[in-house]
């Protein structure tokens, strides 16, 4: 990660059709159990190199419910092991996906001091064309 959904969730299901990577899970899908979306911070890329901002925080009605954590690198391994508000997927040889595993990409611009604290990623929604 990446980016992480709070309990301000309204699952209106915008976020999971905008992530260019299918990292974004519904609330029946939510490996945690919680009554929210939730972003696989084992498959999300903070959308680098795609869109030059976070696509699910860009269409999020729900202002202040998707914020900065964590870069997805060993530095963060334990955080993200540990950290019951994630549940991190296998592989079929039962290997945890965590940091260790495999990094993804992550904003370089975005401070540390930004991240775990719940540093909203966007203020506004922007309008995206659709279609
Ligand atoms: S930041 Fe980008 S890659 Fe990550 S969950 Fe949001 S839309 Fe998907
Ligand atoms: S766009 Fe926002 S409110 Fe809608 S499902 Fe995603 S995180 Fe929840």
């Amino acid at each position: 990660m990446s980016v992480i959904i709070d309990e301000s969730c309204i699952t209106c299901d915008a976020c999971l059709q905008n992530c260019p990577v299918n990292a974004i899970v519904d609330d029946g899908q939510n490996p945690t159990g919680e009554n929210c979306y939730y972003v696989q911070p084992e498959k999300c890329v903070e959308c680098v190199d795609i869109y030059d901002d976070p696509q699910c925080a860009a269409i999020c009605p729900s202002i202040g419910c998707i914020t900065w954590d964590m870069p997805f690198t060993q530095e963060f391994e334990e955080h993200f092991v540990s950290a019951d508000i994630y549940a991190l997927a296998t592989t079929k040889d039962g290997v945890l996906k965590s940091p260790a595993y495999r990094e993804k990409k992550y904003r370089k611009d975005i401070p540390l001091t930004q991240r775990g604290v719940k540093h909203v990623v966007q203020e506004e929604p922007e309008d995206l064309e659709v279609g």
